[in-house]
């Protein structure tokens, strides 16, 4: 048996990010970058209004009271600017270019205002100084033009998306999207829509991985029910390789009398492992096929099908879809809520919800009765990832902590 860590060294050996395609920018949430997205212009391209107020040359105030004479104003998005006369200042307005010779703003609310009503002249009253550069976005204080905002690897959240269409790009390269299939095993198996007899299972792993997938970005095929048969399993596999790069099948990964997914995979791949020494999960599967196709083999109990989802499939689909290899799988450290012990036979993944205490935000254990126990699993934030050795850890102690729930 390997590591966890040799496992997904394993996998991102057999791994490479899909080819670049272009899209339009409204079309690329959560998809990775290609390449570099470079700012077009100064950001902002000019020294900029950050307060309704006053625009003002800083050395026309006094540290007394100092009156000034309103030449005109200044609004945002008005293409030309009045130049700034001695003696006088501007009505300005939050993102308005700053006019020629002035170099701060004071905010409209520290002011005293008055207007004589023959000639409809205004002239304000600043109270005291004012330093060159106050209240004004300098122009390129954000970025200079050509400057690389985004880089390659990174995800197009919201925020980039938005940052995205501030430097006027409408068109990004990004990385293909992994197309998965999903296939379950058990003939105990029914569907969650027929009544379920006393000796079935309901299937929850196939809509539990088709939606933990959208959620994760990777919208995948439906599942399919593949029956306990070694000819089916094959057939099965292969069919789901032909409309995929990532298989996934759950149930049927181990060595018992109606576990044929070892055999059909050895069929069909290369295995690049079969065996993971942490609890729960621990029959987790790995092969790649020649053609590139990856197939993963999951255990079929939830919380072992869980686990081997978010240890190694999520993070292998965020490599195709193009992040970097040292961000596709979220590791927190944080202190332990409560005592735990490891073990130096496997790593343990403990299902843990994250809660606040005298140590900040801290991973609690959730009590469970194993690996079948979605219950359990459905309170918890992600897993508490135990290092493989005999360790008594208290409460405040640090460990890693991988999250569940999406988090980048
Ligand atoms: P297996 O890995 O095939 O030995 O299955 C281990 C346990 O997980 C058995 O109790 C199965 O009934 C259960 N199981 C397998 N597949 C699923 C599934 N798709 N949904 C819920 N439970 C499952
Ligand atoms: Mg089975």
């Amino acid at each position: 048996m390997i590591t966890l860590e040799e496992a997904w060294t394993r996998i991102l050996a057999a791994s490479t990010a899909l080819p670049p395609v272009v899209l339009p920018l409204e079309e690329a949430a959560d998809r990775w970058l290609a390449s570099h997205v470079a700012a077009d212009r100064d950001m902002p391209p000019h020294d900029r209004a950050a307060m309704d107020g006053f625009a003002v040359a800083s050395r026309d105030l006094r540290d007394g009271p100092t009156t000034l004479r309103v030449a005109g104003e200044v609004a945002a998005g008005a293409k030309m600017s009045t130049p700034l006369t001695p003696g006088a200042c501007l009505r300005i307005y939050t993102g308005a270019n700053l006019p020629p010779g002035c170099d701060a703003v004071v905010p409209v609310e520290v002011t005293s205002q008055r207007t004589f009503s023959d000639t409809m002249q205004a002239e304000v009253t600043f109270s005291g100084p004012v330093e060159s550069g106050a209240h004004i976005f300098k122009q390129g204080e954000n970025g200079r033009q050509g400057d690389a905002i985004l880089r390659t690897g990174s995800r197009l959240e919201a925020i980039q998306i938005g940052l995205c269409a501030a430097v006027g790009q409408t068109q990004v390269m990004v990385h293909g999207l992994p197309r998965v299939s999903i296939l379950t095993t058990g003939a105990e198996l029914v569907s969650s829509t027929v009544a379920a007899a006393v000796h079935q299972t309901r299937d929850s792993n196939g809509p539990l991985l088709e939606a933990a997938l959208l959620q994760a970005g990777f919208p995948a095929h439906p599942p399919r029910r593949v029956p306990d048969d070694a000819a089916a399993t094959v057939q099965a596999l292969r069919q789901s390789a032909g409309q995929a790069e990532v298989v996934i099948i759950t149930g049927g990964v181990s060595a018992g009398r109606h576990d044929y997914v070892p055999g059909a995979m050895a069929a069909l791949a290369t295995i690049h492992y079969h065996g993971v020494a942490m609890k729960p999960g621990k029959p987790q599967l790995f092969a790649a096929s020649a053609d590139g196709t990856l197939f993963f083999g999951l255990p079929g109990n939830p919380v072992s099908a869980l686990c081997g989802l978010h240890e190694f499939i999520l993070p292998t689909l965020r490599r195709l879809a193009g992040c970097l290899p040292e961000a596709c799988r979220p590791c927190w450290r944080m202190p332990l809520a409560s005592p735990v012990k490891g073990r130096a036979d496997r790593q343990r993944l403990m299902m843990a919800r994250l809660v606040t205490t005298q140590h900040g935000l801290s991973a609690d254990p959730v009590s469970n009765r194993g690996s079948a126990d979605l219950v359990a699993a459905a309170m918890a934030d992600g897993v508490i990832v135990l290092p493989c050795r005999d360790v008594a850890l208290s409460a405040g102690d640090q460990i890693d902590f991988r999250p569940w729930r999406s988090f980048r």
